[in-house]
């Protein structure tokens, strides 16, 4: 239960962001009986997708209908999901944070799991933006099956190479990469080799932008005029995290190939005490399932380093002379399970 602290609602968490890493931590904190409110903004990052796969048992549900179902899950343990955006955490003068956000009063927090998740910007063509994550697509294993045999558009990226035409290749035979002006001399050797072996054709030219049919991508032109006839195209998003509150906070971050995100260890604690970040937010690889998994494994974390500190601070004080009957009890059942009685 919430409880109130000078004046304001105080939680043992809050969790920033409600979707799938912030619900999972959220899920298993409340079933812990910890007070917890999720202010959610309400944007999560696949919304454009009209179906999520590779979550085993929930494998092409429509991404609102899943995440609806475990605010449902996660509410029947007395969990507050807000619909409101945070717009700082600052450190408390006692133990935690107060968390203010656009539209409510600032509430306190013991414990932060920010799971704010990351904006996608595809690479900037015309055409494109509009059909993201409808038949612009970036990741095979989330759409791949779905566009199978399919024609597919690949557009060369420098970060990750030939990487994406070769894995598109395994399902579909009918696969170009757009090198759109990249250097063809500056690929080597084995990846030409591979890009044979893999069956990809690829069109060096300059790109101007994708040809819509209808709703449906019917292919990509070149700016020499010339049409590629294409019904998906692959491209890589820049992908940015949320992670403002956090560096806000004082998080370190860290490099990777996707550029800097907030370092955290294996549970998703972060530099800043008492602060985890999961899903996303901390890691741009990280699907539906490890998002899930993350918010799970930090949920579990922060309860059971809460409880004792709680219980460190309780036996502080029975050394001080400061008793209660529960505690009492509580020692005299463990002793005598201790001595066999
Ligand atoms: C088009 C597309 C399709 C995808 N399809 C799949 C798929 O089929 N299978 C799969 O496994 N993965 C898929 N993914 C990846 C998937 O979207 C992510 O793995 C997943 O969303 C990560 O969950 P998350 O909880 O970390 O972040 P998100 O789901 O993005 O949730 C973050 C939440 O935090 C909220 N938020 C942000 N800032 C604040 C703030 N300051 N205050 C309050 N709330 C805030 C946001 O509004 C959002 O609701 C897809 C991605 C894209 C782009």
């Amino acid at each position: 239960m919430r409880t109130q602290q000078h004046g304001r609602d105080a939680y043992d968490v809050v969790v920033v962001g409600g979707g799938t890493a912030g619900l999972s931590a959220a899920l298993i904190l409340g079933r812990s009986r910890r007070s917890v409110r999720v202010v959610d903004a309400g944007e999560p990052r696949n919304a454009p997708a009209a179906h999520m796969h590779g979550y085993p048992s929930r494998d092409g549900m429509p991404p609102a209908a899943f995440l609806a179902e475990v605010r449902r899950e996660v509410a029947a343990y007395g969990v507050e999901i807000v619909r409101d955006r945070v717009t700082a955490a600052e450190p408390d003068e006692a133990d935690g944070f107060v968390v203010t956000t656009a539209d409510g009063g600032p509430v306190r927090a013991r414990r932060l799991v920010v799971a704010t998740g990351l904006v996608d910007a595809p690479p900037d063509l015309p055409g494109v933006a509009e059909r993201w994550g409808k038949d612009v697509l970036h990741c095979p294993f989330c759409h791949g099956w779905e566009v199978r045999d399919q024609a597919i558009g690949v557009l060369y990226a420098k970060a990750s190479g030939i990487h994406q035409a070769l894995l598109f290749s395994a399902l579909s035979d009918d696969v170009t990469l757009f090198l759109h002006g990249a250097d063809e001399d500056a690929l080597p050797d084995s990846d030409w080799q591979l890009l044979a072996a893999a069956g990809v054709s690829v069109v060096t030219g300059k790109l101007d932008g994708l040809v819509v049919t209808g709703d449906a991508l019917a292919g990509v032109r070149l700016a020499d005029g010339r049409v590629f006839a294409r019904s998906v195209f692959v491209v890589p998003p820049r992908m940015t995290p949320r992670d403002g509150l956090l560096t806000a906070l004082g998080a370190r971050t860290r490099q990777t190939p996707a550029g800097p995100f907030v370092d955290v260890d294996p549970t998703g604690l972060t530099s800043v005490p008492g602060v985890w970040a999961v899903g996303n937010a901390a890691g741009a690889a990280e699907q539906v399932v490890n998002a899930a998994s993350a918010g799970y494994r930090a949920g579990v974390t922060l309860h059971a380093e809460l409880l004792h500190a709680d219980l460190a601070r309780a036996a502080e004080r029975r050394r001080g002379g400061v008793f209660s009957p529960e505690g009492e009890r509580a020692v005299a059942r463990a002793r005598a399970s201790r001595s066999g009685a």
